[in-house]
């Protein structure tokens, strides 16, 4: 297969995931055709391309993205990527994922993406900062604090969304902090936004291992994705007292089935570049690859990465009771199904790592409000949320006899129903 034929169905099968997820959950629960039509199609799709010039002094253009999939419930809403394989689809696929998100946990938010074709770890900073100007100015008619809202998503972080906010209120000479959420706590940011997307996982979790009766110090956790999800949620996870047995970044895993420190893993990782660089940190760790790491014995599988990690060459090879997906779209429908006959427990995206989205919408109305509240405060708005959230799929799951995912979407697509039986579908 020539490598564009490789792209392209690379391209068509993120999105065409989510529409298999969306069609299985719309026939589960019997939902009008026009709404599945609706809700298989992005509003608007931006395409950019901004030129930059290098340190080196020639211009380089990249090109970027901004999907706005869908606004019924709010203002759409949805992190920006920074990675030299982010395209169309993938794109189109996350922002759909967000609107079913947004409404698993019931906030006034609707769903978008964007992404950039880059590897951010190839430029200096200040080429960095041009490009996320660049591409501020390019979507700055689209978004807006009432319009659509970026964030930061695999590659970007605070001090990205610090120079969008910034250039935002350049080019509209307003004051609107609001326009991003993510931002550090000195340009507008919320407290707890960093670890909210883990911290809302931990909170979906501790339901899961009450109802199960499951002992933390008796838990193996490997973590695929230490980086801020993932690598947040296992040090929340370690001070419980669970045994985190494997990490991993793009460069690999490490392992050991007695457990890591996870927090002197962190440091490493921050110092060196990968945990692949922290074997001497105590006996018995072992650098793997990270497809090895996804196949090793523990109970409870994280994955924290990128998606399409499980599929249906591995999916039977995975020795975990339970799949936690903090990335979004992490297992394949073919991967799905294999777990479903194993038995095993898929925790899906859209609740699980909808901690960041919620913590992102307190962010915006702590801004909205000029009023800011503090990490406790944050966190106490958060675990409600979460858990509701999580009760309500329950109750669709023993309604339906599901999966967790097909009631994920089934509570999501419930909630965009209603309104748009009241406003209409025009
Ligand atoms: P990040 O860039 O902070 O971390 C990603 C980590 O994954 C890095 O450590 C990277 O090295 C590693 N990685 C990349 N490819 C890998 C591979 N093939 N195998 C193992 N590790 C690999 O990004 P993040 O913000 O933590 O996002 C991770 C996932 O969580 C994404 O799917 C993202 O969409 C999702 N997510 C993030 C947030 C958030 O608030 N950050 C919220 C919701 C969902």
């Amino acid at each position: 297969m020539r490598v564009l034929d490789l792209l392209t169905k690379r391209l068509m099968s993120l999105f065409e995931n989510t529409l298999k997820q969306i069609n299985e959950a719309a026939e589960i629960m019997n939902l009008d055709k026009d709404i599945i039509t609706i809700l298989s199609h992005p509003k608007r799709i931006m395409q950019v391309s901004m030129p930059v010039r290098m340190d080196s002094g020639e211009i380089r253009v990249f090109e970027g993205f901004r999907v706005q999939h869908n606004d019924l419930a709010g203002p759409f809403k949805g992190g920006i990527r920074y990675h030299e394989q982010v395209d169309m689809g993938e794109v189109k696929a996350l922002a759909a994922w967000m609107t079913m998100k947004c409404s698993v946990v019931g906030i006034p938010l609707g769903g978008a993406k964007g992404g950039i074709i880059v590897d951010p770890k190839t430029l200096s900073k200040r080429e960095l900062e041009q490009l996320t100007r660049k591409y501020t100015d390019r979507i700055e008619p689209i978004i807006g604090p009432d319009k659509d809202i970026p964030a930061p998503d695999v590659n970007t972080n605070g001090q990205i969304m610090a120079w969008v906010v910034d250039e935002y209120m350049k080019l509209g000479n307003t004051n609107k902090k609001g326009v991003v959420t993510g931002k550090p706590i000195e340009c507008g940011g919320s407290a707890g936004r960093d670890q909210a997307t883990a911290q809302g996982g931990v909170y979906v979790l501790d339901e899961i291992v009450k109802a199960k009766g499951i002992k933390p110090e008796e838990t193996r956790i490997i973590v695929q994705g230490f980086g801020n999800a993932g690598g947040n949620m296992a040090m929340l996870l370690a001070d419980k007292g669970y045994k985190i047995c494997g990490v991993s970044d793009s460069k690999g895993g490490l392992y050991c089935a007695d457990g890591l420190d996870s927090r002197k893993v962190d440091v490493c990782k921050e110092e060196k570049g990968s945990v692949t660089q922290c074997q001497s940190l105590g006996s018995g760790y072992e650098v793997c690859t990270n497809e090895e790491l996804l196949e090793k014995e523990c109970d409870i599988l994280i994955l924290a990465a990128l998606e399409n990690q499980v599929h249906e060459k591995n999916a039977d090879n995975v020795k975990a009771k339970m799949v936690f997906e903090l990335a979004n779209g992490p297992t394949t429908p073919e991967a799905d199904k294999i777990f479903a006959k194993k038995g095993i427990t898929v925790v899906p995206d859209i609740l699980a790592n909808a901690g960041g989205v919620t913590v992102s919408y307190f962010e915006l109305v702590q801004n909205e409000a000029q009023y800011y509240w503090t990490a406790e405060e944050v966190q106490e708005k958060l675990k409600p949320i979460m858990v509701k959230a999580w009760e309500r799929i329950v109750e669709i799951q023993n309604k339906y006899s599901c999966t967790l995912r097909q009631a994920a979407f089934i509570s999501a697509m419930t909630r965009l129903k209603a309104i748009m039986e009241q406003r209409g579908f025009e």
